[in-house]
């Protein structure tokens, strides 16, 4: 196929901000023209297969026809209509769908337009909630290190301190607690890092409005897989510390790990839940906060009288209409032998970069899989040759990592794993 004109880049080069990146930075970017299924096609004709679903978001793959026609549907009636004072179909029955899918502990739906507005409004639930309840003082938050819940102020003050954004807007950020992270899943646990916790949770639980913590898989901050028993136990200690727990399940939910939501493999039921990313399929930004009924009376009880949040954008419909298509989509199918089947076969096809000198570690669970390389960076021009081999991944610091669209064939699965296999293998030498 004949190269499409980029003559826009340039422009793009010097006048448009991408995530994390420097003006006039030579970092490439590569210009996309087409996308389907798990293959991303680039300007110069070249078709990537998709190792990283563009950020968890993308299960059912681009342009998926039953996504794009609830999509088309709803711009026929209409695209967007303020939410409050209004209110329509899309919302009422996403928030149905939700309800029905998520633990028993949650009633009330809240839509945000990002995963870090959800994780904004699941703060100002705890510390309005305990509001409500009389206990003005309980507004810190105890979470644990490695973990990532977005880029706006209140989600950043609960990011990683070291690898997150703390040292450049100290003195603006709120200060939160942090136990030490929990030992992996290949790690020995010698109990050190729950008992860590409990400490700060008995020392401060007056001042505490909520635990914040990602199930299972701590994402952006580390690709770091944790055992559910860590989880069941510090669900048990917020019940015993009189302390809400706020599960962020923006990158874990609709099935990535092996189960729908990553906490029901600790079996824990969270108060609030924080819901993102794959929501839509990856055709849209909207989010979700879930709450329980009494947190959510409790709340109106606060000084303001009601959850003080509204987004213009909130549960625009539109986003609302492929959300509900997306989840029917999912469990319309075997998800879970899917997202099985994609274990096993990331599991064998890596198997070999174990073998690495410059790999200390492969690690699978569901669909997500990440090399992590030794030292604190990747080789130089990585990005580059993993193009160059076929492939569209996007590692960060030592972290070699994947979660492809859940349509993804087994052909090319198996072509991205030997691609990362390869490309690594050359760095080794
Ligand atoms: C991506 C992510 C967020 C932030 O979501 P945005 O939509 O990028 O604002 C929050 N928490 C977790 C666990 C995430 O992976």
């Amino acid at each position: 196929m004949t190269p499409r004109s980029t003559d826009w880049l340039d422009f793009d080069r010097h006048h448009i901000w991408h995530p994390y990146a420097a003006v006039h930075a030579d970092a490439p970017v590569w210009p996309v023209v087409n996308a389907e299924g798990a293959r991303i096609q680039l300007a110069d004709g070249r078709w990537l297969i998709d190792g990283m679903a563009s950020w968890w978001a993308v299960i059912h793959g681009y342009r998926h026809p039953t996504l794009d026609a609830a999509l088309k549907t709803q711009i026929d009636r209409f695209s967007h209509v303020m939410f409050g004072g209004l209110t329509h179909e899309p919302a009422a029955r996403l928030a149905e769908r939700l309800l029905a899918i998520t633990p028993d502990s949650l009633d009330h739906v809240f839509f945000a337009d990002s995963g870090s507005v959800a994780v904004e409004v699941a703060l100002k639930m705890a510390i309005q909630c305990w509001d409500g309840r009389g206990q003005p003082r309980k507004k810190r938050f105890l979470t644990i290190r490695n973990d990532y819940h977005g880029d706006t102020f209140g989600a950043m003050s609960v990011c990683d301190p070291e690898n997150g954004m703390h040292r450049l807007f100290t003195g603006f950020l709120p200060q939160q607690l942090f136990a030490p992270a929990p030992p992996q899943r290949h790690e020995a646990d010698d109990g050190s890092a729950l008992a860590a916790f409990e400490a700060l949770l008995r020392r401060h639980r007056d001042e505490i409005a909520a635990v914040i913590v990602e199930p299972i898989v701590q994402g952006a901050g580390g690709m770091r897989i944790y055992r559910p028993d860590y989880l069941t136990e510090v669900a048990a200690l917020c019940r015993q510390y009189d302390v809400l727990l706020i599960l962020d399940e923006i990158a874990t939910g609709f099935g990535r790990t092996g189960t729908l939501f990553a906490c029901e493999q600790a079996g824990v039921e969270p108060d609030i839940l924080c819901l993102g990313k794959a929501l839509t399929g990856g055709y849209m930004t909207l989010a979700a906060t879930l709450v329980g009924d009494e947190i959510a009376r409790d709340i109106c009880r606060s000084e303001a009288g009601a959850l003080m949040h509204g987004p213009t954008f909130m549960a625009n419909p539109l986003a609302c209409s492929v959300a509900l298509a997306s989840i029917d989509l999912l469990l319309d199918q075997d998800w879970q032998g899917r997202i099985m089947a994609m274990q096993q076969r990331l599991e064998r096809g890596l198997a070999p970069c174990r073998e690495l000198a410059l790999v200390r570690n492969v690690r699978v669970i569901g669909g997500i899989s990440v090399v992590e390389l030794h030292g604190d960076n990747l080789p130089d021009g990585l990005q580059e040759a993993l193009v160059e081999a076929g492939v569209w991944v996007r590692p960060f610091r030592n972290l070699v990592y994947v979660m492809p669209p859940y349509v993804i064939r087994d052909a090319e699965l198996d072509v991205l794993t030997s691609a990362i296999t390869q490309v690594l293998a050359a760095c080794n030498r």
